[in-house]
């Protein structure tokens, strides 16, 4: 070998010239308005947890998976930018940008700095992660889209003015309207829209638009939004990591292969065919792809040569670009653009491939994550009514596990299932500390008195996180005599409330008493075998050990809490003369015998056929006819011919299924004073509860589905379906994110003449609040407690998707089937899935009310909190009733509280949503107002600021920065003035709120006296 080598080496010898000179690129190159302008845009996309959690591709390890290290890419980034003033780069993810953040030298920081200030290294989208649009919850993107944009502007004072949320799935109205005009973003870009949508926008040129999102806030929210031609990569040919196989540039004359001008041409080439299906003479290459950079210089040396070679050739200009520079070329031009309305949902990249199953992939996971967001949400509220602190436990880490949940990548279930480990684990890390605070915080409260501030609270509550499961050891306790066991009921909304809480517990020789000491009426349901199953089988997985004794029943009681409060009650060894629950009444129906089952309490009743199916809703306007099943598609394996099998992301299915009830399992009927509800076990993996309280008017479901069996060697995917006589042509409505209805129409699509080659799949829409169909007399409603895939597949039928379990991978790279199991000492089985969902008739223009008013319930539930304490005690030495608010105020009904929270600094963020749409409602889709100073009593209000969404800018100061983009045709004398809140005056202080609009304010608060005395 070692005579080969010199040989060659004295070869080379031969045509090396004595002498190689520095080669200088001229990169400078800027916009040149009389020929096409190619701008490039250096770019990686990395996802925060995908094939690897966030930390190993943060730090580079287990490569064997995939060769992704983040670190390196932005290690190299620095000294590769420096070494050309000319080279641009942009960075997204904030989660991973502030890992490398926390580990740079002072010196390193200040160089990053000055790159950021210079434009060379722009910070764009700038939430922790590039969230997903069709899991997440609104208030999830808006949460971690602060968490990023807040540090970008403490640390580098600058605000981002680019959404780019170039790889998920599809693209929510919210996103267009609130994540990204909301925010102050010039524009937004993105890479996957429907291949037939695609295909049209190419030949009409109008991949990008002016879209206005939302129906209610108009022209007042719209974004310019840019769909890329194929997708987020450079074009063919055009890669240059280290080990990518394009042709780089050779352009030393003295070695062998020199190829500038076949590259050039090749790039002319290239960019010629994209300026064909865009308007005006800029086009935007995205140059870059998933953890690319690792190694910054193989990119920009390519780059510098292409810059270089390709201006002096001269046909077209090539330039290093940012898309902030791009959408200002694009503004800079005047020209009026195409409109877009709705949303770009379901997304399909070829014919049988639909993205719609992700919609409901990892149901447990997309639970977890929407019961930690409303926790998120209360403990916030409680930490700031107990004044933050430096020490002790906090909310951040919940902040930071939810934020990167809400990726496109995690709460989508398309992840590796080690990776979907790891953000579980994380949020349950986050809520431990969370849980603690609240703890604490409730604590303080219960302590303190008109005269007395908490200082360190002794009260030790307790919180149950898997009651869904029955399992609750503070309310389990046998309570010795002269013990009370203590419970606060917290509500995080800005209503009073009243609301019906169930807790487990042993024996019924116990009562219930409110804060004064009255009795309240109770009703004690037996827990079935069904639910003793989930408990001591998912007790020993998830906390290794076995569940203790087994409580008997559901304590069921009605609770009355105050707005942003909380109310206590207490729960005693029965004696003597005090109150006992009642015991429900318990009966079982056999199947197929000729009797109709009635239950219900209050003003709604349901009636079964004795084959347990529902038959009939009855209210005090109307009885209607409906009729609930289950079903299941068969997972497609794929064929010869179209290979595409179900999976994770998609939802191919081969076959429907009906799934019908076993003949002989008899239906259990509970009857009671609160509750009523039918037990059924539908077969032998899927079991239901239908649930009526007295209170509400509405029915809840209560599903159990699991271990959905593959001994057959089929996937599946389970759905159920309520069909009612509501003529609804079609027509259904589906929310945008959980905040806007959009409406749908099956088999169609507004934006271009749909090819229909999967009836379900392709009518399949994402449901984080809720579905309804209507027809000229009533509205049907149906609200869900996490992100769900849902649809309407015939007239007067809604079918929801609860579970998947499947055999094959997708081929979409994530490279694992959907086969979510639990284990207990190396045993395994199909993951279980428990959950409800609610539905409603209302009268045509009434459905709102309940849609967006219980939806807020579903999505904040009362925050329980479990004591024990001496008898008598506590009422003596307590505060027992508590509000946040001034005690005479109230939140109209159509506003929320999105965020109070107080900032490191002592200050409060505080957001307020109006709830309805304009049309939604006659009454509450009108403009309302809140009175800011009722909100603190016990405080004065310094100043309020209002703030852009992400709370990163003076809304006035993003307000005179936005672009006025021009909309083709006459959209604009079209629409009707869009309604908005008027400015806020300091003194009267009254934030005036209309349909749809979300205000956000910074609020500088004065302690003026005790919480308690106002
Ligand atoms: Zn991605």
């Amino acid at each position: 070998m070692a005579i080969e080598v010199l040989v060659l080496l004295l070869a080379l010898a031969g045509v090396l010239p004595a002498e190689s000179k520095f080669m200088v690129y001229n990169t400078s190159a800027g916009i040149d308005p009389n020929k096409l302008n190619v701008h490039l845009v250096p770019h990686t996309h990395d996802d925060v947890g995908w094939l690897k959690t966030v930390d190993q591709y943060y730090v580079g390890s287990n490569n064997s998976i995939q060769g992704a290290c983040v670190q390196n890419v932005l290690d190299s980034l620095v000294p590769a930018l420096l070494a050309d003033k000319n080279r641009k780069f942009i960075y997204v993810e904030q989660a991973f940008f502030q890992r490398w953040w926390r580990d740079q030298s002072e010196t390193v920081q200040s160089i990053v700095k000055q790159l950021v200030h210079s434009g060379q290294l722009e910070l764009i989208n700038g939430g922790m992660c590039m969230h997903d649009e069709a899991a997440p919850h609104y208030i999830d993107m808006i949460d971690q889209t602060t968490l990023g944009h807040r540090f970008i502007k403490e640390e580098f004072g600058v605000t981002p003015r680019i959404g780019w949320q170039i790889d998920p799935f599809g693209h929510s109205a919210v996103q267009a309207y609130l994540l990204s005009a909301e925010v102050g973003f010039d524009s937004l870009f993105f890479g996957r829209i429907d291949y037939q949508d695609r295909a049209k926008r190419k030949n009409e040129k109008s991949l990008e638009v002016i879209w206005q999102a939302s129906k209610s806030l108009g022209s007042s929210a719209q974004i310019f939004a840019g769909a890329f031609p194929e997708n987020y990569e450079p074009p063919k040919g055009f890669y240059f990591e280290v080990n990518d196989n394009s042709p780089i540039v050779q352009d030393d004359i003295n070695l062998f292969d020199y190829n500038v001008q076949e590259r050039v041409n090749d790039f002319v080439a290239a960019a010629v065919a994209q300026a064909n299906i865009t308007r005006t003479n800029h086009i935007m290459w995205t140059m870059g792809t998933d953890f690319k950079y690792q190694y910054a210089y193989t990119w920009f040396r390519q780059m510098d040569k292409l810059i270089h070679y390709v201006n002096q050739d001269g046909r077209v200009n090539a330039l290093y670009s940012t898309p902030s520079i791009y959408t200002d070329a694009k503004y800079a031009t005047n020209r009026a653009w195409p409109l877009k309305t709705g949303d770009y949902f379901p997304y399909a990249d070829r014919a049988n491939a639909y993205w719609t199953g992700y919609f409901t992939s990892r149901p447990a996971l997309k639970r977890y994550v929407r019961i930690m967001s409303g926790y998120y949400l209360a403990a916030r509220q409680l930490e700031f009514f107990k004044g933050k602190t430096t020490s002790g436990p906090n909310t951040d880490s919940l902040a930071d596990a939810l934020a990167i949940a809400q990726h496109h990548d995690a709460v989508t279930g398309t992840e590796k299932q080690h990776v979907a480990n790891d953000y579980a684990k994380r949020l349950a890390i986050g809520y431990t500390e969370a849980e603690a605070l609240v703890a604490s915080s409730l604590a303080c409260l219960v302590e303190s008195t008109a005269n007395k501030e908490c200082g360190n609270p002794t009260t030790k509550f307790q919180q149950c996180p898997l009651m869904n499961i029955s399992y609750c050891p503070p309310s389990e306790t046998v309570l010795s005599n002269g013990k009370d066991l203590v419970l606060v009921v917290y509500n995080p909304l800005g209503w009073k409330r009243e609301d019906i809480v169930q807790i487990p517990v042993m024996t019924d020789d116990i009562s219930v008493h409110d804060s004064e000491g009255k009795d309240v009426e109770s009703q004690l349901i037996p827990i079935t075998e069904a639910y003793h199953k989930l408990r001591s089988y998912h007790v020993k997985a998830y906390l290794g050990r076995n569940a203790g004794g087994t409580p008997k029943y559901w304590l069921v009681f009605p609770v009355s809490v105050p707005a942003l409060g909380f109310s206590t009650y207490s729960i005693s060894r029965a004696q003597g003369t005090g109150a006992r629950p009642t015991k429900s009444s318990v009966y079982t129906v056999q199947r197929g015998e000729n009797s109709v089952v009635n239950i219900g309490q209050g003003n709604l009743k349901v009636a079964f056929s004795a084959e347990g199916k529902i038959t009939h809703y009855i209210n005090k306007w109307r009885t209607e006819s409906v009729e609930q099943s289950y079903s299941f598609y068969a997972g497609s394996n794929g064929t010869e011919k179209e290979p595409q099998k179900s999976g994770a992301y998609i939802f191919r299915p081969n076959g429907s299924f009906p799934i019908s009830p076993a003949k002989q399992t008899p239906l259990t009927v509970v009857h009671g004073s609160i509750v009523d509800e039918l037990h059924e076990q539908i077969n032998s993996w899927i079991y239901q509860v239908t649930r009526l309280n007295k209170l509400k008017e509405h029915i809840e479901v209560e599903f159990i589905v699991g271990p959905i069996p593959i001994d057959d060697g089929i996937g599946k995917e389970v759905a159920t379906q309520i069909s009612t006589t509501v003529k609804s042509k079609k027509t259904f409505y589906t929310d945008s994110s959980g905040r806007d209805f959009i409406e749908r129409i099956r088999d169609y699509r507004t934006d271009w003449n749909l090819e229909v080659n999967q009836p379900a799949a392709g009518n399949y829409y994402p449901i984080n609040l809720g579905i309804f169909m209507k027809d000229e007399e009533k509205e049907f409603s149906i609200l869900v407690d996490r992100s769900v895939g849902g649809s309407s597949l015939s007239d007067g039928q809604i079918e929801l998707m609860l579970h998947r379990r499947l055999l094959l991978d997708d081929s979409r790279g994530v490279a694992e089937a959907l086969n979510e199991t639990v284990c207990v000492e190396n045993k395994c089985t199909g993951l279980i899935i428990q959950g409800k969902y609610y539905f409603r008739f209302d009268q045509l223009g009434e459905g709102a009310r309940w849609r967006r008013s219980y939806g807020q319930e579903i999505y904040s539930p009362l925050l329980l909190a479990f004591a024990e304490e001496d008898k008598n005690h506590w009422r003596n030495s307590r505060t027992t009733s508590f509000s946040g608010i001034d005690s005479s105020y109230t939140l109209p009904e159509n506003v929320v509280i999105l965020t109070l929270q107080e900032l490191d600094d002592g200050n409060v963020l505080l957001r307020l949503a109006h709830l309805y749409e304009v049309g939604d409602h006659k009454e509450l889709s009108v403009m309302t107002s809140v009175e800011l100073k009722k909100l603190f009593p016990g405080k004065k209000i310094g100043k309020a600021t209002e703030m852009s969404l992400s709370a990163n800018q003076e809304r006035a100061e993003m307000e005179s920065k936005r672009l006025v983009w021009k909309v083709e045709g006459s959209a604009e004398e079209k629409e009707t003035k869009v309604s908005r809140g008027g400015p806020v005056d300091p003194v009267k202080l009254e934030v005036e709120l209309a349909p749809m609009e979300i205000r956000t304010f910074i609020i500088e608060l004065v302690q003026l006296n005790n919480l308690f005395d106002a």
